[in-house]
């Protein structure tokens, strides 16, 4: 099948010969442009000739204009100029809906509405009627949606503030509108539908216009036109100087019942046809059509790579012939990482996107560090990320590892610059800037700086490349900050800099005319491809959404003639029905994962093919395999190494704890010592409060070590002592000992909690102190050997808080912010995670670890302090409630409270302590996963375990 641009400049060439080179040829994409000159190559056996001058539409209008296309930033800052005398605000809050009043500008432009009549505010009907009766003479539906929204909208009696505050614009639009083009002209400058309408308001039939004189224009493969096209399309039709090629199929053409052909019959119609003869009934030719439906985009990649392959194996190569489109360019990388060794040659025409690079990264890294800057403190999250750079790794790794070592170790969530200052990059990065400007020069600074690698390998070619996009981009935008002359805060250039760098696109360096092509599917305009692939093919993304935000309302677009959700379809019908009618072998593919965000239902087109055309589509699914091995059990055996390291241990609760749980979550943690990366909070969060407790009675009751009579003390605090603790306490948890920190509003919540937490323990501390008590120590660490089958281990803890009640027992205190209960089933239970049923059975019974932990503690002191010794849990979110109760209370025991350690029960604690030490040092006894998966759910191993 020949294609459709090797048979326009066929015919061209048959029209025109050698003169073809005087002739202006128009295509709505720029790619077209190559394929048609190596058609004319082909054609004219490569006999030297000067090529036809090739434009798009944008290019062929704003030749015709005085005016320059104003960037896009200086004309939202221009019209916010306007709108700001009509409603005052900050340009900042402005910004957004500037850009959308400025596209409903450039529509309006480019379909010639009559802005004086759209933006009227008309409430009476017979205004409506004289108003309108002209404007849509002969077109009742226009006129009756008119009506229907006036009507509803301002009829009289009470208004929502919403439409209230849409009246009040929508006044003032017609004048921003007028005085805001007024403003442009003196400036010299214009958006692209003032261009356009200049242009075509320019065009006078009949005269002699010089801007055209003895020029011939063709234009090539255009569909849907705005009226400003239409016009312009009119006017060289009637003079003359126009010829149009149009790009269709007679399947599509000739039924009504085809939107994709809607646009084209009313095109033909109204300029006529210059290529008759181009053949017009490829699409019923034979083709091969396949639908590939998969569960996920991975495997919609993967498909791809085997679709390629196939393609290899029966032609023996891929070139031009075979293109991918992508209609979701998220796809992008993705896909070209699935493209098989056997496509040597690759031409992609979407460009790299700038913001996938590792420059970009890092300049993405710097805004945000910039962003968040607080007194001059930067985040640590911020800075963590930009010590991990690769590029600021590569230049001062060690002093990038010191940093970040510090702040690890010291939990610095506010980095102060005082940091940086070994390291003269470090010292540079992280400085904070004070406005745009400075910001600029930062940018500047540290990216040329970073780019300068004295390096010619691919990598630094590249990385210099994106690197000088950068810039350039930076360079530009701040050169139309300064002409705006507006003040722009750094919030809204750092977003202006990441929306035009989102839309950068960096040119590969490709083979256009050889390669496997990669495209959009915009760009598949006027193209013909063998072999077409196309990607991502479901309804959410073909024909998609394309409806952009308008301050126009649904109802008085549709009375105006603007395009229609309708019309948006139409045109990718032609994009799809066009692209496949000279394919011989298609090949559609589409992932069907749903979620908050796409439905994952296939395109309304494939349903299309599959029912109304003539061709056959095989269809497959390529389905996940599941793998259905079971997943291996780990055991680790016990080598000497471990056993030594065992017997250099000294054993916490919370080991012992850990081992209950599962032995190998405790070879894990404590014996390989691995770490689940540490992640400090932005802010205190629930795990934070429990040090913030903590921390907080430690400051508040520290005083007290050694007073007499500390209940009388505790009662005699007042609330602004207990808040300037629990303040000093989030300071030193987040690293910042001795400073006033700011609380953010999450913060102060938290900060409330403890607040309310100690006040709780305080009060029961004071209730209690109907009997006197001492508060002997605070935070205390006690050792002591425990002896078992000939071995000695060292067992350790830190109590909490040790008082001396009234006769002399230890009351050994164990603070708890979660929500720990003080109920366990038997002793014997707290060494295991089972018990058993009443009719004898084993079953799960998770063991309470804190009243482990406070148990332990009440033995080890006893033994150590040679005392009574009464262990008590503070479960300080349970302790407001007036017969709260520390004690333990011992469910097998008739619920009676552990008001002392009694000796059988420290003999009961010290048998389960033996079997614990002796099934852990036996050698024989390998570390094994625990057979209760529950408790996997919270364990940071269970991706090893792959539980
Ligand atoms: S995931 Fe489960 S089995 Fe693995 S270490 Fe953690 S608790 Fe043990």
């Amino acid at each position: 099948m020949k294609k459709f641009l090797t048979e326009t400049a066929e015919s061209l060439y048959a029209a025109y010969g050698a003169g073809i080179s005087d002739l202006y040829i128009i295509f709505p994409g720029k790619r077209a442009r190559l394929f048609f000159n190596e058609a004319l190559l082909e054609i004219t056996g490569g006999r030297p000739m000067w090529q036809p001058r090739y434009l798009s539409m944008d290019d062929l209008v704003r030749s015709l204009s005085p005016l320059e296309t104003g960037d896009r930033l200086r004309l939202v800052a221009e019209l916010y100029k306007i709108y700001d005398r009509y409603h005052p605000e900050p340009f900042d809050r402005f910004f957004r809906w500037g850009e959308m009043l400025l596209s409903d500008f450039d529509t309006i432009d480019k379909y010639l509405i009559d802005a004086a009549a759209l933006y009227a505010n008309v409430s009476d009907l017979r205004e409506i009627e004289s108003r309108f009766g002209g404007l849509f003479a002969e077109n009742d539906e226009a006129m009756a949606l008119v009506r229907g929204f006036w009507q509803t909208l301002d009829r009289p009696g009470v208004k929502s503030v919403e439409q209230q505050q849409f009246l009040k614009i929508w006044r003032s639009l017609h004048s921003i509108y007028s005085e805001y083009k007024a403003r442009l002209r003196e400036l010299g400058i214009g958006y692209g539908g003032m261009i356009y309408r200049d242009v075509a308001e320019s065009l006078a039939p009949g005269d002699t216009d010089e801007r055209f004189a003895g020029k011939t224009f063709c234009f090539v493969g255009f569909n849907a036109l705005n009226e400003c096209e239409k016009r312009l399309f009119g006017y060289l039709k009637e003079t003359g100087a126009g010829r149009f090629y149009w790009d269709y199929d007679n399947y599509f053409y000739r039924s009504e019942d085809q939107e994709a052909g809607r646009f084209i019959r009313r095109n033909t119609a109204r300029f006529g046809d210059d290529a008759p003869d181009l053949a017009r009934d490829n699409f019923e030719r034979p083709k091969r059509i396949e639908v590939i439906s998969t569960p996920s985009d991975i495997l919609q990649c993967k498909a791809l790579y085997r679709e390629l392959e196939k393609i290899y194996e029966q032609q023996g190569f891929i070139d031009k012939e075979t293109a991918i489109v992508l209609t979701d360019e998220n796809l992008l990388l993705p896909v070209l990482h699935s493209i098989p060794p056997a496509a040597a040659a690759l031409n992609v025409t979407m460009g790299y996107p700038l913001a996938n690079t590792v420059p970009y990264m890092l300049l993405e890294r710097l805004l945000m560090l910039q962003s968040h800057v607080r007194e001059g403190h930067f985040s640590h999250t911020d800075v963590l990320g930009l010590l991990a750079h690769p590029y600021v790794a590569e230049q001062a790794a060690a002093a990038a590892k010191a940093v970040a070592d510090r702040i690890n170790t010291w939990q610095t969530v506010w980095v102060p610059p005082d940091f940086f200052e070994d390291n003269d990059l470090l010292c540079r990065i992280f400085r904070p800037v004070p406005d745009v400007e400075q910001l600029q020069l930062y940018i500047e600074d540290i990216l040329s700086g970073l780019g300068a690698v004295p390096s010619d390998s691919e990598e630094a070619r590249q990385r210099k490349e994106f690197i000088f996009t950068i810039l350039d981009n930076v360079i530009r935008l701040g050169n139309t900050v300064r002409e705006c002359g507006i003040e722009l805060p750094t919030g809204i250039y750092i977003s202006l800099l990441r929306q035009t760098l989102a839309k950068t696109r960096v040119p590969y360096e490709g083979e256009p005319l050889s390669g496997l092509q990669i495209m959009g599917i915009l760009e598949t305009r006027n193209l013909d491809f063998d072999n077409v692939i196309l990607l991502s093919l479901t309804d959410d993304t073909f024909p998609g959404n394309r409806e952009g935000s308008s301050y126009i309302p649904f109802n008085l677009r549709q009375a105006f003639g603007l395009p229609t959700p309708q019309d948006h379809e139409a045109m990718y019908a032609y994009y799809f029905y066009r692209l496949i009618a000279r394919c011989r072998r298609l090949t559609m593919m589409y992932s069907s994962a749903a979620d908050d965000k796409r439905t994952g239902e296939q395109s309304r087109y494939i349903y299309q093919l599959e029912y109304e055309s003539p061709h056959a589509v095989e269809r497959s699914n390529i389905n996940l395999r599941i793998d259905y091995r079971p997943v291996e059990p780990i055991s680790v055996a016990k080598s000497p190494e471990i056993m030594r390291r065992l017997a250099a241990m000294e054993f916490y609760p919370s080991k012992l704890n850990r081992y209950i749980d599962c032995p190998l979550k405790f070879y894990f943690a404590d014996i390989e010592r691995l770490e689940t990366p540490e992640q400090i909070e932005q802010e205190v969060t629930h795990l934070d409060v429990g040090n913030t407790l903590h921390r907080a009675l430690e400051l508040l009751y520290a005083p007290l070590v050694g007073r007499p009579d500390a209940a009388r003390h505790i009662a005699a605090l007042a609330a602004a002592d207990i808040r300037d603790a629990v303040e000093r306490s989030m300071a030193d948890v987040m690293g910042a000992r001795g400073q006033q920190i700011e609380l953010s509003g999450r913060m102060s919540l938290h900060r409330d909690i403890v607040i309310r937490y100690v006040e709780n323990i305080r009060r029961f501390d004071a209730r209690e102190g109907g009997a006197p008590f001492i508060v002997e120590g605070l935070e205390r660490t006690v050792k002591h050997p425990f002896d078992f089958g000939g071995r000695s281990v060292t067992l350790a803890g830190v109590a909490d808080r040790i008082d001396r009640l009234h006769d002399g027992t230890l009351r050994i205190v164990d603070y708890k912010s979660g929500g720990d209960t003080p109920e366990f089933v038997s002793v014997e239970n707290l060494f295991s995670d089972e018990g058993v049923t009443r009719d004898g059975e084993l079953r799960y019974e998770p063991h309470n670890g804190a009243v482990l932990q406070t148990l332990l503690y009440a033995l080890i002191f006893g033994t150590v302090e040679h005392a009574d010794v009464s262990p008590a849990l503070y479960v300080a979110r349970k302790m407001g409630v007036p017969d709260f109760s520390p004690r333990p209370v011992c469910k097998s025991d008739g619920m009676m409270p552990v008001e002392r350690l009694r000796p059988e029960q420290a003999a009961a604690l010290a048998d389960g302590l033996e079997r614990l030490f002796t099934t852990l040092f036996d050698a024989s006894v390998p570390f094994v996963q625990t057979a209760h998966e529950q408790k996997c759910a919270v364990c940071d191993f269970r991706n090893i375990c792959r539980r």
